[in-house]
Protein backbone atom coordinates (compact mmCIF):
# COMPACT_ATOMS: atom_id res chain seq x y z
CA UNK A 1 0.00 0.00 0.00
CA UNK A 2 1.58 3.34 -0.82
CA UNK A 3 2.67 5.10 2.22
CA UNK A 4 2.78 2.22 4.36
CA UNK A 5 5.58 1.40 6.34
CA UNK A 6 6.49 -2.05 6.61
CA UNK A 7 9.29 -3.83 7.83
CA UNK A 8 12.48 -3.52 4.92
CA UNK A 9 9.74 -1.68 2.88
CA UNK A 10 10.32 1.93 4.20
CA UNK A 11 13.44 3.38 2.35
CA UNK A 12 12.89 6.26 0.18
CA UNK A 13 11.93 7.29 -2.57
CA UNK A 14 13.73 8.15 -5.77
CA UNK A 15 14.22 10.50 -8.72
CA UNK A 16 16.86 8.67 -10.77
CA UNK A 17 18.70 10.53 -13.42
CA UNK A 18 20.77 9.04 -16.80
CA UNK A 19 23.35 11.73 -17.48
CA UNK A 20 23.44 11.83 -21.09
CA UNK A 21 20.22 12.93 -22.78
CA UNK A 22 18.73 13.85 -19.44
CA UNK A 23 21.00 15.90 -17.08
CA UNK A 24 23.05 17.40 -19.44
CA UNK A 25 22.73 17.46 -23.43
CA UNK A 26 24.30 14.17 -25.28
CA UNK A 27 27.34 15.02 -27.38
CA UNK A 28 28.49 12.30 -27.25
CA UNK A 29 31.16 11.09 -24.36
CA UNK A 30 30.83 14.58 -22.53
CA UNK A 31 34.11 14.81 -20.21
CA UNK A 32 34.58 18.34 -20.00
CA UNK A 33 32.58 21.39 -18.40
CA UNK A 34 32.59 23.19 -21.75
CA UNK A 35 30.68 20.69 -23.25
CA UNK A 36 28.62 19.69 -20.54
CA UNK A 37 25.20 21.82 -21.08
CA UNK A 38 22.55 21.27 -18.42
CA UNK A 39 19.18 20.31 -20.12
CA UNK A 40 16.70 22.90 -20.04
CA UNK A 41 14.35 22.44 -16.56
CA UNK A 42 16.58 19.96 -14.91
CA UNK A 43 17.17 22.34 -12.03
CA UNK A 44 13.07 22.61 -11.55
CA UNK A 45 12.74 19.20 -11.94
CA UNK A 46 15.09 18.01 -8.72
CA UNK A 47 14.53 21.11 -6.46
CA UNK A 48 10.62 19.71 -7.18
CA UNK A 49 11.57 16.17 -6.17
CA UNK A 50 13.89 17.08 -3.13
CA UNK A 51 10.53 19.03 -1.75
CA UNK A 52 8.57 16.11 -2.27
CA UNK A 53 10.79 14.17 -0.42
CA UNK A 54 12.88 12.46 -3.70
CA UNK A 55 16.61 11.08 -3.19
CA UNK A 56 18.10 12.61 -6.28
CA UNK A 57 20.86 10.43 -7.72
CA UNK A 58 22.34 9.55 -11.27
CA UNK A 59 22.45 6.73 -12.83
CA UNK A 60 25.43 6.91 -15.81
CA UNK A 61 27.47 4.33 -18.30
CA UNK A 62 30.62 5.99 -18.91
CA UNK A 63 31.85 3.51 -21.61
CA UNK A 64 34.15 6.08 -22.54
CA UNK A 65 36.57 5.08 -19.60
CA UNK A 66 36.71 1.59 -21.61
CA UNK A 67 37.62 3.19 -24.32
CA UNK A 68 40.19 5.37 -23.19
CA UNK A 69 38.96 8.57 -24.36
CA UNK A 70 39.28 9.82 -21.06
CA UNK A 71 40.18 8.64 -17.62
CA UNK A 72 37.94 7.88 -14.70
CA UNK A 73 39.68 10.52 -12.74
CA UNK A 74 38.56 13.12 -14.84
CA UNK A 75 35.08 11.93 -14.60
CA UNK A 76 35.25 12.16 -10.76
CA UNK A 77 36.34 15.81 -10.97
CA UNK A 78 33.39 16.32 -13.71
CA UNK A 79 30.76 14.89 -11.27
CA UNK A 80 32.27 16.83 -8.63
CA UNK A 81 31.95 20.10 -10.56
CA UNK A 82 28.14 19.32 -11.37
CA UNK A 83 27.36 18.00 -8.18
CA UNK A 84 28.43 21.96 -6.98
CA UNK A 85 26.63 23.27 -9.71
CA UNK A 86 23.21 21.25 -8.20
CA UNK A 87 24.10 22.35 -5.08
CA UNK A 88 24.35 26.03 -6.20
CA UNK A 89 20.83 25.44 -7.40
CA UNK A 90 19.57 24.37 -4.00
CA UNK A 91 19.36 20.08 -4.76
CA UNK A 92 22.11 18.22 -2.88
CA UNK A 93 22.29 14.90 -5.12
CA UNK A 94 22.33 11.64 -2.79
CA UNK A 95 25.06 9.85 -5.31
CA UNK A 96 26.28 9.48 -8.57
CA UNK A 97 26.74 5.82 -9.48
CA UNK A 98 28.60 5.05 -12.45
CA UNK A 99 29.60 2.24 -14.95
CA UNK A 100 32.64 2.57 -16.59
CA UNK A 101 33.21 -0.88 -17.39
CA UNK A 102 32.62 -2.08 -21.38
CA UNK A 103 33.04 -5.54 -22.58
CA UNK A 104 34.68 -3.88 -26.05
CA UNK A 105 36.63 -1.15 -24.56
CA UNK A 106 40.74 -0.41 -25.47
CA UNK A 107 41.75 -0.50 -21.57
CA UNK A 108 42.30 -3.50 -20.43
CA UNK A 109 41.20 -2.58 -16.59
CA UNK A 110 37.74 -1.91 -18.01
CA UNK A 111 37.13 -4.32 -20.66
CA UNK A 112 34.91 -6.72 -19.56
CA UNK A 113 31.24 -7.26 -19.39
CA UNK A 114 29.78 -5.73 -15.94
CA UNK A 115 25.99 -6.36 -14.41
CA UNK A 116 26.28 -2.36 -13.71
CA UNK A 117 26.27 -1.35 -17.09
CA UNK A 118 22.42 -0.67 -18.09
CA UNK A 119 20.56 -2.60 -19.37
CA UNK A 120 21.42 -4.96 -16.52
CA UNK A 121 19.91 -3.11 -13.31
CA UNK A 122 23.24 -3.37 -11.13
CA UNK A 123 23.97 0.46 -10.51
CA UNK A 124 20.63 0.94 -10.00
CA UNK A 125 20.05 -1.66 -7.05
CA UNK A 126 23.49 -0.51 -5.76
CA UNK A 127 22.43 2.98 -5.21
CA UNK A 128 18.82 1.53 -3.93
CA UNK A 129 20.81 -0.69 -1.07
CA UNK A 130 23.46 2.33 -0.44
CA UNK A 131 20.99 4.80 -0.14
CA UNK A 132 18.05 2.80 1.32
CA UNK A 133 15.66 3.59 -1.34
CA UNK A 134 12.31 2.09 -2.09
CA UNK A 135 12.58 1.04 -5.84
CA UNK A 136 8.97 0.70 -6.62
CA UNK A 137 7.65 4.11 -5.54
CA UNK A 138 11.03 5.61 -7.51
CA UNK A 139 10.91 7.12 -10.62
CA UNK A 140 13.51 6.63 -13.54
CA UNK A 141 14.10 9.24 -16.39
CA UNK A 142 16.27 8.12 -19.27
CA UNK A 143 16.47 8.56 -23.02
CA UNK A 144 17.23 5.52 -24.17
CA UNK A 145 15.41 1.95 -24.42
CA UNK A 146 18.48 0.65 -22.38
CA UNK A 147 17.65 3.21 -19.53
CA UNK A 148 14.18 1.80 -19.62
CA UNK A 149 15.27 -1.98 -19.53
CA UNK A 150 17.82 -1.44 -16.63
CA UNK A 151 15.11 0.15 -14.66
CA UNK A 152 12.74 -2.21 -15.24
CA UNK A 153 14.59 -4.85 -14.35
CA UNK A 154 16.09 -3.25 -10.68
CA UNK A 155 11.87 -2.88 -10.45
CA UNK A 156 11.54 1.33 -10.45
CA UNK A 157 8.07 1.68 -10.20
CA UNK A 158 8.62 4.67 -12.76
CA UNK A 159 10.18 4.72 -16.14
CA UNK A 160 10.08 7.82 -18.12
CA UNK A 161 11.75 8.00 -21.36
CA UNK A 162 12.46 11.60 -22.89
CA UNK A 163 12.89 12.27 -26.50
CA UNK A 164 11.22 13.13 -29.63
CA UNK A 165 8.66 10.08 -29.47
CA UNK A 166 10.46 8.32 -31.96
CA UNK A 167 12.14 5.22 -29.86
CA UNK A 168 10.29 2.28 -29.08
CA UNK A 169 11.57 1.03 -25.97
CA UNK A 170 9.82 -2.69 -25.51
CA UNK A 171 7.34 -2.05 -23.22
CA UNK A 172 9.31 -1.14 -20.33
CA UNK A 173 8.28 2.71 -20.51
CA UNK A 174 5.26 4.13 -18.50
CA UNK A 175 5.65 7.99 -19.47
CA UNK A 176 7.05 9.48 -22.34
CA UNK A 177 8.12 12.85 -22.35
CA UNK A 178 9.43 15.81 -24.95
CA UNK A 179 10.37 18.15 -21.66
CA UNK A 180 11.61 17.26 -18.36
CA UNK A 181 8.93 20.61 -17.66
CA UNK A 182 5.70 17.91 -17.89
CA UNK A 183 7.45 15.36 -15.46
CA UNK A 184 7.99 18.29 -12.74
CA UNK A 185 4.49 18.92 -13.73
CA UNK A 186 3.63 15.36 -12.46
CA UNK A 187 5.64 15.70 -8.98
MG1 LIG B 1 21.51 8.89 -21.97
Amino acid sequence: MEGALEPGKSGRRALLLDRDGVINRDHGYVATRERFEFTCGIFTLTRRAVDRGYAVAVITNQAGIARGYYPESQFFALSRWMTDEFRREGVDLAGVFHCPYFANGDVPAYRRDSFWRKPAPGMILEAAQRLQLDLARSIFVGDQPTDMAAAAAAGVGTRVLIGDGQLCSAGHTTLTIRHLAELTATL
